[in-house]
């Protein structure tokens, strides 16, 4: 069954100067991601990846096209309905995103807070994330007195906090070195195989894509060049 569906979708930005020409960041793509599906994006710098991840994420609206997340038409929602969607998909970032004044157990527990779970529920769903991501002894440390493997965990607990159906990962070992990468590869690893999630890996690393990914879809200006099984894509000649 297919989780993320785009259907001709294109994003266009006007031109940053009056003389200059738009930018057409997402061409025409079609692209269909099943669930259970570890499913690699990758292509260089400028190559409309983290535009294409906005567009699923619905944090920015398309400019031409069909996106349905989880058979809904996204392309065609309130605001209010889009934070709905919004959290039914959980995102990591190559920069961690954690919140520096806060502990990491606050970290985690901030969007279980924004969705109103009890305290006690919220201690609970907690302590199970750490435990899962192996780090029931760093609650009460903060961001910085961590190694950038284990930011990427808690970025990972807090993802999964509220129970997302996907998880989209935003060049989300480009800052970490390869023996911490292939760590966080194998967690997300765990993640779809335990949990069922579904995973979106962006990046510009093959290595990521052939270490963890079943499905790619390679890009290049704005435009899905070669999509399909990761072996068959990167086997043609
Ligand atoms: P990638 O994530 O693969 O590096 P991006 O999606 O960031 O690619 O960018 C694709 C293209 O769209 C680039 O040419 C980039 O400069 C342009 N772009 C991205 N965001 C904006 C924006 N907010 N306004 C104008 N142009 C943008
Ligand atoms: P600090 O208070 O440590 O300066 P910020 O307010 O700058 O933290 O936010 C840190 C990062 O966390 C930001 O990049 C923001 O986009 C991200 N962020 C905020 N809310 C959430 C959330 N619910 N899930 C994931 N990331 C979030």
């Amino acid at each position: 069954m297919s989780i993320v569906t785009l259907t001709n979708v294109s994003k266009t930005y006007p031109p940053r100067t009056r003389e200059g020409a738009e930018v057409v960041a997402v061409d025409d793509v079609s692209l269909s991601i099943e669930k259970g599906d570890v499913f690699g994006i990758i292509g260089y710098s400028g190559a409309g990846k983290s535009t294409l991840v906005r567009l699923i994420n619905a944090l920015e609206p398309a400019t031409s096209g069909t996106i349905t997340v989880d058979g809904v038409d996204i392309t065609a929602l309130t605001e209010r309905q889009l934070r709905t969607v919004r959290g039914g998909i959980g995102m990591i970032f190559q920069q961690f995103n954690l919140f520096s004044s806060r502990t990491v157990k606050a970290n985690i527990a901030y969007p279980l807070t924004l969705a109103g779970w009890s305290k006690p529920d919220i201690e609970k769903r907690v302590a199970e994330l750490l435990r899962f991501v192996g780090l029931a002894d760093k609650a009460k440390a903060y961001p910085e007195q961590l190694s950038g493997g284990q930011k990427q965990r808690v970025g990972i607990a807090r993802a999964l906090a509220t129970g997302p159906a996907i998880l989209l990962a935003d060049e989300a070992t480009s800052a970490l070195d390869p023996q911490t990468t292939h760590e966080v590869l194998d967690l997300l690893q765990r993640v779809n195989r335990e949990q069922g999630v579904t995973i979106v890996v962006i990046t510009h690393e093959m290595d990521v894509i052939q270490t963890i990914a079943t499905k790619v879809a390679v890009m290049e200006n704005g435009r899905v060049i070669e999509q399909g099984d990761v072996f068959d894509v990167f086997s043609s000649p």
